[in-house]
């Protein structure tokens, strides 16, 4: 390719890129000319000038763009792009396979070699996310790429690069034949109502399916639950059908009440029994206090950030303060999982919330199982920050 662009790296960038990082970090290129336009392709070579790898350029949270290749004879064009489709969908043939699970994720970023973009299944139809204008750069390239792995009913793409990584609204219909929204996909046996055109979020989260599993298989059966942050209410209906006397779903957004019928609904379960609460969980936790409430199992699952009209929540700061409120009204013996989509903290650090949450409390507890990101998430030892989920279940005493 005659059009790269070169980029130098300090020692210590370099030798992290040798090890394998493969983001370039913003830091990295401080004092030095970057291309006109995200897109371009880079050659990245350390201070003697020496290769260490070909990328992108593309802006995305912390890094200027991605590392794409090692290989200095490596060409960055749809058959580049068509080689790394192709070892993706290799890795989720089991998922192909499973009959009681239509959705997944077969592109996760970096974790299958090329940062920055996604791609997630329900059941024939893919959604591409992009996360910088630079690997949207390569569009007509990537799509051309897939088209030529696999078959299709359509794709749809969600673009998350208009400021800060937020959603760029347009019709998210690429090509194919459009679908029918609601449509309805299988995780597990549990059905799920997504629409893929209707903003940045379809209605489930793909990343929690051994949490909902988990819940499902061994924790609802004649238990009262309690979904805080419930979105469409997915944990909700994995607890009901795994046997839950009771659910109670609980989201500030109005959108959540017919959302979360309509979950309840396409699982054939009755949602009148059911209680969805539209509600800031804080004002819940309060009113639960207030009228006894107790609950055998409790799902926290906030996200990283959220500003309400009462408050600010910041799970690097306030997950504690959040598990301290859980446990008041946790019944003996029970259960709370605690869940954070923050990569801001780490596991270590997560763990040292809810033992401090608990040493307030003086409640006992310990931790049962936790859970990461599952497989079709694909991470790599190399960008450990990618794997961000952490989900605890904790038995209390
Ligand atoms: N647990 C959900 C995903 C949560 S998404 C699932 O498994 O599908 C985060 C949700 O938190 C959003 O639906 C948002 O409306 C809600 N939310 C944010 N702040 C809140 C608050 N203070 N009280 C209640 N809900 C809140």
């Amino acid at each position: 390719m005659t059009n790269e662009f070169t980029i130098k790296l300090n020692e210590r960038e370099s030798e992290k890129v040798r090890k394998g990082y493969p983001l370039i970090e913003k830091d990295a290129v401080k004092s030095q000319a970057l291309p006109n336009e995200e897109g371009a392709l880079l050659k990245i070579v350390d201070q003697s000038g020496a290769f260490l790898a070909k990328g992108y350029y593309g802006i995305q949270n912390k890094g200027i763009g991605w590392i794409l290749s090692t290989r200095k004879e490596e060409i960055i064009d749809r058959d580049f792009f068509v080689r790394r489709i192709n070892e993706a969908f290799s890795k989720r043939e089991q998922l192909f396979e499973d009959g009681n699970t239509t959705a997944f994720r077969v592109f996760n970023g970096d974790g299958d070699g090329i940062g920055g973009i996604t791609i997630d299944y329900y059941d024939g139809y893919y959604v591409f996310t992009w996360y910088s204008e630079g690997i949207y750069h390569f569009h007509k390239q990537l799509y051309a790429a897939f088209e030529q792995v696999t078959s299709f009913k359509a794709i749809y793409e969600k673009k998350r690069f208009a400021k800060q990584g937020k959603y760029v609204e347009d019709d998210d219909f690429v090509m194919g034949s459009r679908g029918q929204f609601p449509l309805l996909v299988k995780e597990n046996g549990i059905h799920f109502a997504v629409y893929l055109n209707d903003g940045p979020m379809v209605g489930v989260f793909l990343d929690q399916r051994q949490v909902r599993k988990r819940i499902h298989d061994q924790y609802s059966e004649g238990k009262t639950v309690l979904n805080t942050f419930s979105y469409t209410g997915a944990f909700s209906a994995a607890a009901a059908l795994g046997g839950a006397v009771k659910t109670t779903s609980v989201d500030l957004a109005k959108r959540s009440l017919p959302k979360t019928i309509e979950q309840f609904s396409v699982n054939g379960i009755d949602y009148e029994a059911q209680d969805i609460v539209v509600m800031d969980v804080f004002n819940y936790f309060s009113y639960a206090k207030k009228k006894n409430k107790r609950f055998d199992l409790i799902v926290l699952d906030p996200p990283s950030f959220a500003r309400s009209k009462k408050h600010t929540f910041s799970a690097a700061k306030d997950y504690t303060g959040l598990l301290q409120e859980a446990i008041e009204i946790t019944e003996r013996q029970g259960v709370i999982v605690a869940s954070t989509n923050s990569s801001a903290f780490s596991m270590k650090k997560f763990k040292g919330f809810i033992k401090e949450a608990f040493r307030q409390n003086g409640r006992k507890y310990k931790i049962a199982e936790e859970y990461s990101l599952p497989d079709d998430f694909k991470t790599t030892n190399h960008f450990p920050e990618g794997d961000y989920l952490k989900v605890c279940f904790i038995q209390l005493d």
